[in-house]
């Protein structure tokens, strides 16, 4: 969807926003109430400012997938995924960049990770 201009799919701070009742601005509702994220307040700066310059939104919108690594990168869907959501990746890892645990692809990585390290600190 977002291909064209940026490589994750994400919408968080490119097509989406959120501002919570205080007037604070996060990337998505998703990401919203993390202050890792918070992108300002409109109490102190316009939306237009916090749009353009927030180095949340910047950052989020630089992620490559690269950034993201394996098996994002050699992902056969991966240009049309955009390596799953920034939001999940963020509640789950506590990074922006951190995989979405969610896609099954990476989940059975992940698991299959796991396996391996309890195998190996059994022997
Ligand atoms: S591994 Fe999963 S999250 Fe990553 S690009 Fe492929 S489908 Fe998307």
């Amino acid at each position: 969807m977002y291909s064209s201009v940026y490589q994750t799919a994400d919408p968080s701070g490119v097509g989406d926003l959120n501002i919570s009742g205080n007037g604070m601005v996060y990337p998505s509702v998703l990401m919203s109430r993390n202050d890792s994220v918070l992108c300002g307040n409109l109490r102190e700066h316009s939306l237009t400012d916090i749009w353009y310059n927030a180095a949340a939104l910047k950052k989020l919108r630089n992620i490559k997938i690269s950034d993201i690594g394996s098996p994002c990168t050699t992902c056969e869907i991966g240009e049309l995924c955009g390596a799953g959501s920034r939001s999940r990746a963020l509640s789950i890892t506590g990074n922006l960049k951190g995989l979405d645990l969610w896609c099954p692809i990476v989940a059975e990585k992940d698991n299959r990770r796991r396996t391996e390290n309890v195998l190996f600190t059994q022997k």
